[in-house]
């Protein structure tokens, strides 16, 4: 086995944005999850800009005396997945559990991630059984999740379920790829040699609603897809090849029946031809739209903007003050 299986140090990294009702209960629930773990612990909370109380909350947490948790704040709002990856550049643990704030995630599921990483697993993902979210979110979840199973051939079920665990290996691939436009756990299971994913609870969020809204969430999914294949590029091409095949064929055919049948009714056939023209016009567009998903990502990537900037470091007094790399 190639890797070192006994875990030693495991770091929790979880966002927050806007969670101040969360915020207590997470962490009594995280730390007395922590506390039953072999192996010491961190918990790294990402103030994702928050325009609430949880900020203060955050940095109160640290500054207790001998208190594991690290706050990290950044200085606006950079969303989940940029607040996951400024936490891994901060966690020093050789396991690293990401869990979201809002409590769907039950922390009491860590040592089980942390066993299961331990049986020489890079990554360990989480299938939420009773997943407690809309149809809307359930449907174009199990869409997304097998489109990936396709793209990547990593057969996980849940994607979107960010209970996990990464092995620090895996951590270090992803602070490496520097696009702004990342879907954590396809990208950590795009550098995994071995994989296994647990079965766990899914509860509703306890306090406020989702903070993606549906145009967010369509955002999240374009992420998602540009980030992890560029098939829909290439589909385009088929898809346009298709389409103007049929329109020859459909060219002909009234071009046919013109003939046969007189000019009145290759009249008549005008009103089709503008159908089918608007049917073009129509996928032309899909296709201009699907290429300014991937225009748009690029030119953020061409910027090479820093992903986010840390503001704050916040450790618990006795423990050492460390922002280098050990
Ligand atoms: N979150 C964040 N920045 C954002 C939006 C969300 O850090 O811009 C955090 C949020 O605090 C929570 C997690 O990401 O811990 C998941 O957010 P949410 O529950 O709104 O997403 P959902 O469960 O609906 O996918
Ligand atoms: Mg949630």
């Amino acid at each position: 086995m190639y890797l070192d299986k006994k875990i030693k140090f495991t770091s929790v990294v979880i966002p927050v944005f806007n969670e101040q009702e969360s915020i207590d209960e997470l962490l009594q629930r995280t730390i007395s999850a922590c506390e039953k773990l072999e192996c010491d612990y961190e918990i790294i909370l990402v103030d994702d800009g928050s325009r609430d109380n949880s900020a203060q909350m955050l940095v109160d947490a640290a500054n207790a005396e001998g208190s594991k948790v690290v706050a990290l704040l950044l200085n606006r709002n950079y969303g989940q997945h940029s607040a996951l990856m400024a936490g891994f550049e901060e966690a020093q643990g050789d396991l690293i559990v990401t869990l979201d704030a809002d409590l769907q995630n039950p922390p009491e599921e860590i040592p089980r991630l942390v066993a299961a990483a331990e049986e020489g697993n890079d990554v360990v993902g989480t299938k939420r059984m009773n997943r407690q979210d809309t149809f809307f979110r359930r449907f174009s979840s199990g869409l997304i999740n097998r489109g990936v199973q396709k793209a990547t051939g990593v057969m996980m079920t849940d994607y979107g379920c960010m209970l996990r665990a990464y092995r620090r290996h895996i951590i270090e691939a992803m602070l490496q790829c520097h696009e702004r436009s990342t879907f954590i756990p396809v990208l950590g299971n795009s550098f995994a040699r071995q994989t296994k994913e647990i079965e766990v609870t899914h509860s509703e969020r306890a306090h406020g609603e989702s903070q993606y809204s549906f145009l967010g969430l369509i955002n999240l999914m374009f992420d998602l897809v540009t980030s992890m294949t560029t098939a829909p590029l290439r589909l385009l091409s088929l898809v346009g090849g298709v389409i103007a095949g049929t329109g020859l064929f459909f060219g002909v055919l009234l071009l046919l029946f013109r003939l046969l049948f007189g000019a009145e009714w290759g009249g008549d056939g005008l009103f089709t031809l503008f159908a089918f023209l608007f049917m073009f016009i129509g996928a032309q567009f899909v296709g201009m739209g699907m290429l300014g998903e991937y225009i748009g990502r690029i030119y953020n990537d061409v910027r090479a903007r820093p992903r986010y900037f840390v503001q704050q470091v916040v450790r618990a007094p006795n423990t050492q003050q460390s922002t280098s790399e050990d």
